[in-house]
């Protein structure tokens, strides 16, 4: 298929475009490069560099480009700074979303992959949570991407636009040249403390230790970006057979703030300098998926342990670049 890839310069669209290049798929990148780095395009793969929610600009790369489908991976991605800044994430994750979508209809790009996040069920009622659960956001990073799984829903209704909405539990780890950035942006736990140990950052901050988990920190299901990479080559393929899909994408297993620092001691030998600071705004205290319904209708199974996903993230930010 001729695949477009939006944030395709960036840590889990860059991991995805190099698995559907390796499937065979005919792929192009979109990114505007405000995060994402043109050097983790994968060889192969040509880049745009383009605003995606700018419907001028994209006009003459859908014109041109006779795409079957889209994965949309741009996106203002973090839960604290969509607190601070609430609209920047409508903007761009929302109504941006929905100008891009419009585009992609106005040339007949009938399937399309979305990257939703587990923010968008909020505090969980039950654990693990499958995708019935109740979506009740508690950041506004949730509610911009929970805001457009229902403008899918309605695309596919009213217009027969084929779609799989991803929802992403804790991407982590690194795969080839594709790893999260290492800068002074980063804010996700596994790269900040792994920063700390080479004292390219400093002291860890632990986002609270009052929270009603074993251990008092929050917990996560870290899910390794090679295995979401290969989730979204098979929802691709599901889309020809279902019309519309929602799923989970995640290990079934959850990890402390603990656990990720004693993971990240275990790999590198050192431990993680840190701090006990207060609650995070907008945190959850507990997120772990349910990931029956990937397996079932993408015949998905993550393969890669929280000890594989801090090793490849360590090897990554120390060579440059992890085992493919
Ligand atoms: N966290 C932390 N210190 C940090 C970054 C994250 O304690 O510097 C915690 C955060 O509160 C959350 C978990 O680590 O419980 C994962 O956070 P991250 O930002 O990596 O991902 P999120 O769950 O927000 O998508």
């Amino acid at each position: 298929m001729r695949v477009l890839v939006t944030g395709g310069a960036g840590f889990i669209g860059s991991a995805t475009a190099a698995a559907l290049r390796d499937a065979g798929h005919d792929v192009v990148a979109a990114d505007d490069l405000s995060r994402g780095r043109a050097d983790m395009v994968p060889d192969g793969v040509p880049l745009e560099v383009v605003d995606v929610t700018d419907a001028a600009a994209l006009e003459p790369l859908l014109a041109a480009g006779r795409f079957d489908a889209c994965l949309h991976f741009a996106a203002l991605i973090e839960v604290g700074d969509s607190m601070e800044r609430p609209e920047a994430y409508f903007r761009t994750n929302t109504a941006g979303t929905a100008v891009l979508l419009e585009a992609l209809l106005r040339h007949d790009v009938g399937r399309f992959v979305f990257s939703s996040t587990a923010a968008t069920y909020g505090e969980p009622e039950r654990t693990p949570i499958d995708e019935e659960h109740p979506q009740r956001p508690t950041n506004p990073y949730g509610e911009s991407k929970l805001m457009t799984e229902r403008m899918l829903d309605w695309l596919h209704a009213r217009r027969g636009l084929r779609s799989a909405s991803l929802r992403y539990f804790n991407a982590a780890g690194a795969v080839g040249r594709h790893g999260e950035r290492a800068d002074d942006h980063q804010t996700h736990l596994i790269p900040v403390a792994l920063m700390a140990v080479t004292s390219a950052r400093p002291p860890l901050k632990v986002f609270g230790t009052d929270w009603p988990t074993p251990d008092g920190t929050c917990i996560r299901d870290y899910i390794h970006v090679a295995d979401l990479a290969d989730a979204h080559v098979r929802a691709l393929d599901a889309l020809e057979r279902e019309g519309l899909v929602r799923a989970n994408l995640g290990n079934g297993r959850g990890s402390s703030v603990r656990e990720v620092l004693d993971a990240v001691e275990r790999v590198t030998g050192r431990p993680v300098p840190h701090t006990d600071e207060p609650r995070r705004p907008g945190d959850p205290a507990v997120l772990i998926a349910s990931a029956d319904r990937a397996r079932d209708v993408l015949g998905w199974a993550p393969t890669r342990d929280l000890d594989r996903i801090v090793g490849d993230a360590w090897a990554h930010l120390t060579e440059g670049v992890a085992p493919a």
